[in-house]
């Protein structure tokens, strides 16, 4: 690129910012708009049992439905809400509509014992939080096993008495904690020994690098996630490897004793009515597998 003088560079400079703002704040209206109208909602993507493809659960991944633009994913609103604070009214509406479905997923045979994994971001985590939980699993009679929050290590990094206590009385309730994009964070390793964690899924950068290159770097990349998966394992997690996208990738995991995966592969997050034809005609005889992509 041309190197500019101080004053066009400024210039540049001013009008990315202005489009910032104006991104910013349209999205920021977007989500009053959807909090009045309703827009929101959670898909499901299936978490697979590698080896068979069988469906064990489901994440909950935020959508929005603009009635202009269509599906808005999470990635730009989640920063905004949790800036202007909109994020726990959001998170409030995800919960909900995750376990109301998940109930429904419930009434087709085989599916009782499905869960559903839910995203919470650091600001969700309140003293109000674990009632809130407890309120909803006795709405829909869910079993509180049924319900996974996910937390990133935004959650653990300050080392917070208060975060510590309220995921001890979360998983008194009996819900699980699933540490998410592991191995992306500056000390993984130590929140394991930290912090009370059942389900470890390794981020989909570890998994995006299996490749059917045979040299040196992708050698020690399979290393690096196999080590993941042993110590994860000795502390008595499982693990779910995300964002498997090829079948060198499944077959890989598989060798590294990876139980349980997620990733366009297997399944796209779906819409409920979706998911629910889904399971049916998996009922009927088709393979969760052969209805990927
Ligand atoms: P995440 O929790 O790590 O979710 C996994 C993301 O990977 C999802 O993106 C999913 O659609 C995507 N994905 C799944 N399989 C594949 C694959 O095979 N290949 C690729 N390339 N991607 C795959 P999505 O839905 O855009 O969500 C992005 C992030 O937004 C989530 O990352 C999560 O951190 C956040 N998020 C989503 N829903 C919520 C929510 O309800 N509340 C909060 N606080 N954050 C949410
Ligand atoms: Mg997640
Ligand atoms: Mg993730
Ligand atoms: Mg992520």
């Amino acid at each position: 690129a041309r190197k500019r003088d101080g004053k066009n560079g400024a210039q540049v400079y001013n009008s990315a910012i202005l489009d910032k703002t104006r991104e910013r704040a349209e999205i920021e209206t977007d989500i009053e708009a959807a909090l009045a109208a309703n827009w929101f909602e959670a898909h499901l993507q299936p978490i697979v049992d590698i080896r068979t493809g069988a469906c064990n659960g489901f994440e909950a991944l935020m959508r929005m439905r603009h009635p202009r633009k269509g599906l808005v994913p999470p990635g730009a609103i989640v920063s905004v809400a949790e800036e202007t604070g909109t994020i726990g009214q959001i998170g409030n509406l995800i919960l909900e509509d995750a376990v109301a479905n998940l109930a429904r997923i419930s009434r087709i045979p085989g599916m009782f014992d499905t869960y559903v994994a839910v995203n919470v971001s650091p600001l969700q985590f309140d003293a109000s939080l674990p009632v809130k939980l407890s309120t909803l699993l006795g709405r829909y009679a869910i079993r509180p096993s049924r319900l996974v929050i996910e937390i990133t290590e935004a959650v653990l990094m300050h080392d917070n008495p208060e975060i510590r206590r309220l995921l001890d009385e979360i998983r008194n309730i009996g819900c699980r904690i699933a540490l998410d994009d592991f191995g992306t964070g500056y000390s993984s390793l130590s929140y394991l020994s930290r912090f009370p964690v059942d389900i470890v899924k390794i981020d989909q950068s570890f998994i995006r690098s299996l490749n059917n290159g045979d040299d040196d770097i992708d050698r020690r990349n399979k290393m690096l996630i196999e080590g993941i998966a042993a110590i994860s394992h000795k502390m008595n997690c499982h693990v779910v490897a995300e964002g498997v996208e090829t079948e060198y990738q499944r077959s890989t995991l598989i060798d590294m004793g990876i139980e349980y995966a997620q990733g366009y592969y297997f399944a796209r997050p779906q819409a409920i009515g979706d998911v629910l034809t889904m399971l049916n005609a998996d009922r009927s005889g088709d393979r969760i597998d052969s209805i990927a992509s």
